[in-house]
């Protein structure tokens, strides 16, 4: 059996419990080397077999999975974050199910989770965007031509941008081709939940100049949105005369 397990956004502590649990009973991990924080593989048994996969091929995490199912070993295959963002499991699913290898998936912290709980912020803010786009700039790797960033800055909703932190000319330029302005704010956030994070708050037209001083190329997200701003609305919800199901307001007749 299988298991793909979310390792969280870099802190050891922010795995779930299940991943956790997974990772101690593993007799094979292959783990995603760039970005998982290898203090995670403490908790592997002395004999458990640990591969890196930033030094593999798809083929070869693949062989090393069949090798161990053949001898009934059970494998965790440890992604960053969690697994459905840029994690590239699908291609490992789908080889696996040719290959009638079972597998399930441990869902993990996303690293946007991370980046939002370090500034403090809040992603959907009433009056200001409700709508929140998980996206990168096309780079070595192509985007879909319809998803190219200036298009998707025309919405204006808060954004976070994955893999994009070497590339931040192009993402001003991009950004300011839609409804975004010099001034909205922005943020870096380099290694989100690891020791040493970096928190830098800027704005779109600084967003360059920002990492470049602080050195930052990689290991970064790229917030965007006047969520980071300090304006927006009180939500309905918890507002005293806003009734729900669970609460009598003073709108209540
Ligand atoms: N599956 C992962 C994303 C993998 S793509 C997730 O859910 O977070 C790799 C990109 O994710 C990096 O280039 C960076 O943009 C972002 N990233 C991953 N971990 C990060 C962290 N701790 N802090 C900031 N960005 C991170």
């Amino acid at each position: 059996m299988v298991h793909f397990v979310g390792a969280g956004p870099g802190a050891e502590d922010l795995i779930t419990l299940r991943g956790a649990k997974l990772l101690e009973e593993a007799d094979q991990v292959i783990y995603a080397g760039s970005l998982v924080n290898p203090a995670l593989l403490d908790r592997c048994k002395k004999d458990c077999r640990i591969l890196n996969s930033a030094e593999m091929t798809l083929e070869e995490v693949i062989a090393a999975i069949e090798n161990a199912e053949a001898q009934d070993l059970m494998t965790v295959r440890l992604h960053t974050g969690d697994p459905s963002l840029y994690g590239a499991i699908r291609e490992q699913t789908d080889s696996l199910d040719t290959l009638h290898i079972p597998y399930d998936v441990t869902p993990g912290v996303s690293s946007f989770c991370a980046a939002a709980a370090s500034l403090h912020a809040e992603y959907t803010l009433p009056g200001l965007s409700q709508t929140l786009i998980l996206t990168r700039m096309a780079g070595r790797t192509p985007v879909p031509e319809r998803e190219r960033l200036e298009k998707l800055a025309e919405h204006g909703a808060s954004m976070a941008l994955f893999l994009s932190a070497g590339m931040l000319d192009e993402v001003q330029d991009a950004l300011l081709r839609g409804v975004y302005t010099e001034n909205t704010p922005a943020a870096i956030v380099y290694k989100a939940s690891w020791p040493e994070e970096k928190t830098l708050r800027c704005t779109v037209g600084t967003l360059a100049k920002t990492a470049e001083v602080a050195g930052i190329t990689r290991t970064a997200l790229v917030l965007v949105g006047d969520f980071l701003s300090a304006d927006y609305k009180r939500s309905r919800l918890y507002a005293p005369d806003f009734s729900t199901g669970y609460r009598k307001g003073t709108d209540a007749k």
